[in-house]
């Protein structure tokens, strides 16, 4: 019998049955990028040999709840930028010495303790200038006109 059935081990280290020649994209991360690395007569070798070269469960769960983890985070930012505005006004208010006073570094300390990367503490200052919410007091200095 011919070797039809092939073993694909992923990048990203898991692996699963394809028929040979086939690029079946991963199961585990969609990546195309395996290689065919045994081949199997029938589909019941291969999928036995599938079982067996698969992550141990334990590693298996903490990939998952790695993702889990960049889920949250993700849902997290995406829940912090539809607070908008306000949001960033409260980390503007954080950010305010007792004197009033703000700079780029002790904003940007603040908004990446909350996630964000985007806007970035120029571009809140920036606006806040323009809304006339902060003056600016010296190059890198300003301060609440509220
Ligand atoms: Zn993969």
């Amino acid at each position: 019998m011919e070797k039809h059935w092939a073993l694909i081990r992923c990048t990203c280290g898991g692996a699963y049955g394809s028929p040979r020649g086939t690029k079946r994209p991963c199961p585990h991360c969609g990546s195309t990028n395996g290689y065919e690395s045994k081949l199997f007569e029938t589909p019941d070798q291969l999928s036995e040999a599938v079982a067996s070269s698969n992550l141990p469960e334990g590693i298996a769960q903490e990939v998952e709840s790695k993702i889990a983890i960049q889920k949250a985070k993700a849902e997290t930012k995406a829940t912090m930028s539809r607070g908008g505005p306000e949001a960033i006004r409260r980390i503007l208010q954080k950010s305010t010495t007792s004197e009033g006073i703000i700079t780029v570094e002790l904003l940007s300390r603040e908004l990446l303790k909350e996630g964000y990367e985007e806007p970035t503490a120029e571009q809140v200052i920036g606006s806040a200038e323009v809304e006339g919410i902060l003056i600016r007091k010296a190059p890198n200095l300003w301060a609440w006109l509220q």
